[in-house]
């Protein structure tokens, strides 16, 4: 069953991607599930829980923007507030049953980097996510395996053409989020699907320029 656990919707400020449409993406693209992983907020994924798709697991999840860079909390029903520090805004996620996922670490300005994922307790690594170049994909699974933390996949899809693009393989059926979660740890599955082309990384570097611009400086 494939899992693409990491999209985004309009709620990310980011992200064109509308709900509903998401939702059918999803089903077009023959995915089991999806976690919908707005920048702090769980906005998208309670809009998702209203117009639920059958065979769409919905995962809830979270993307946060820690002092030091980019977290996934999944399997939370509360926000976790931007902008504290990394082993604070950990061990928020995990005091509300959730886990702490270490999201594209090795992008510049989102990514922790390897020195502060080493120092903190993650539950895993995403080692696949389709906007990150295959090297980076590479190097996260890489660290992953050499800490023997498990992994999550995603495409961080910001547009409906990548949404399922990147995903995680679980290795049994799966039929709740707990499910879900206990494949996710349980280091068994699988991920595949795309890496980020040189083209885009061209392009991404422009874009995350000027939208840093739009926003008066300030980082997602
Ligand atoms: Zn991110
Ligand atoms: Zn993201």
């Amino acid at each position: 069953m494939r899992f693409d656990l990491h999209v985004h919707s309009v709620h990310s400020g980011d992200s064109d991607n509308g709900v509903e449409e998401l939702l059918d993406a999803c089903v077009r693209k023959g995915l089991a599930g999806v976690a919908i992983m707005d920048h702090n907020t769980l906005q998208g994924y309670r809009q998702a829980l209203s117009m639920q798709r059958e065979g769409i697991m919905l995962i809830p999840g979270v993307e946060v923007s820690s002092a030091q860079g980019h977290i996934l909390a999944y399997n939370v029903e509360e926000e976790v507030p931007p902008g504290l520090e990394v082993g604070e805004t950990v061990d928020l996620i995990k005091a509300q049953g959730g886990i702490a996922v270490a999201a594209h670490p090795y992008r510049l300005w989102s990514g922790l980097g390897e020195k502060v994922v080493r120092e903190h307790h993650f539950d895993a690594i995403e080692v696949h996510n389709g906007r990150s170049t295959r090297r980076h994909n590479q190097m996260a699974s890489a660290l992953a395996e050499e800490m023997g933390l498990p992994f999550t996949a995603g495409s961080d899809s910001h547009e409906m053409r990548t949404v399922g693009s990147a995903y995680f393989e679980s290795a049994r059926e799966c039929h709740s989020v707990e499910d879900v979660i206990r494949e996710v740890l349980s280091g068994e599955g699988s991920t595949g699907g795309r890496h980020r082309s040189r083209a885009e990384t061209m392009g991404y570097g422009v874009k995350c320029i000027t939208e840093w611009f739009g926003r008066g400086f300030r980082r997602m």
